[in-house]
């Protein structure tokens, strides 16, 4: 039996990159996958038919801004309306902006805090409601090697990343008699849109290649000088989703190649 079998399982922001990755890992596990983020409507269709077809499993797709409270609570609503129930949630979508504070557009503090912090309050609040039914869950947060240290010029980031880790460790508690765990994954750079704007935007700031800027932008902060697979950070995820993931809660698992090392 595949290990996410009769479960359900909905991760944010899985249009693209890490998410993206962890639905399909989640599906081929058996996992009835709810997927979920911005994009072109057609694209992501032909997304859920290829991972369904691929994985023999059922993938839907779920729209929400979770820039707003309200559509980040009716994201886990319409999962329970649709599946039945929720078992997994992995709380991924995230965007990134880079200013230092005197220039930080205040929007965008509150766009950063909203999408890599506050939506996972309003989706864990309902879905843990609907896990504590059967005493049964798995909440992920992706956070990021950002949650654990800090860089210049990323303050909303940081301090979102960060919020989260505290987030983790609240709900990893208040549910820690059951066999509900929560959990963060803190990557290192992984190659995905988030990180090639900053690496565009880099090159073009220094005149320099976006070959040269990349390896520049790896090298600084991550020892191994390579990016982090998303297909790695997927298999993370479903190791914790695992019975033998069960005692594990509260904990903030770094993916760095060496990053928090140092
Ligand atoms: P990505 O840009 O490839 O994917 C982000 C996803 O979030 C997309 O599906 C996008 O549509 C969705 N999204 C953005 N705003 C949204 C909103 N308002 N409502 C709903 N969905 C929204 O980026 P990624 O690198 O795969 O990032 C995924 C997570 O991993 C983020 O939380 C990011 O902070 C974290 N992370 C990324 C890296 C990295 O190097 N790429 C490192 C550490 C942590």
């Amino acid at each position: 039996m595949k290990s996410l079998e009769n479960r359900v399982a909905l991760v944010t922001g899985s249009t693209s990159g890490i998410g993206l990755s962890m639905a399909r890992r989640f599906a081929m596990a058996g996992a009835e996958v709810v997927m979920n983020g911005f994009g072109d409507p057609a694209e992501i269709d032909k997304l859920r038919e290829e991972i369904a077809e691929a994985a023999g499993t059922r993938v839907h797709f779920v729209p929400a801004d979770l820039s707003k409270g309200a559509e980040a609570q009716m994201l886990i609503k319409q999962t329970i309306a649709i599946c039945g129930r929720i078992d997994v949630l992995v709380n991924n979508a995230g965007i990134q902006h880079v200013a230092n504070i005197p220039d930080f557009p205040d929007d965008k503090w509150d766009a950063v805090i909203a999408i890599n912090l506050t939506s996972a309050f309003h989706t864990s609040k309902i879905a843990l409601a609907d896990m504590q039914k059967r005493g049964w869950g798995r909440i992920i947060n992706v956070a990021s090697a950002h949650g654990l240290v800090a860089s210049a010029g990323k303050a909303a980031y940081v301090a979102a990343k960060h919020g989260i880790i505290g987030l983790t460790k609240v709900t990893a508690l208040e549910n820690a008699k059951s066999l509900i765990t929560c959990n963060a994954i803190c990557p290192g750079w992984v190659d995905t849109p988030l990180v090639r704007k900053q690496i565009d935007a880099r090159a073009a700031a220094q005149s320099i290649s976006v070959e040269a800027a990349t390896k520049q932008l790896v090298g600084e902060k991550q020892p191994s000088e390579r990016f982090v697979a998303p297909e790695h950070l997927a298999e993370l995820a479903l190791f914790l989703t695992t019975e033998a993931g069960g005692s594990i809660t509260g904990s903030a698992y770094t993916m760095d190649g060496g990053w928090t090392a140092q």
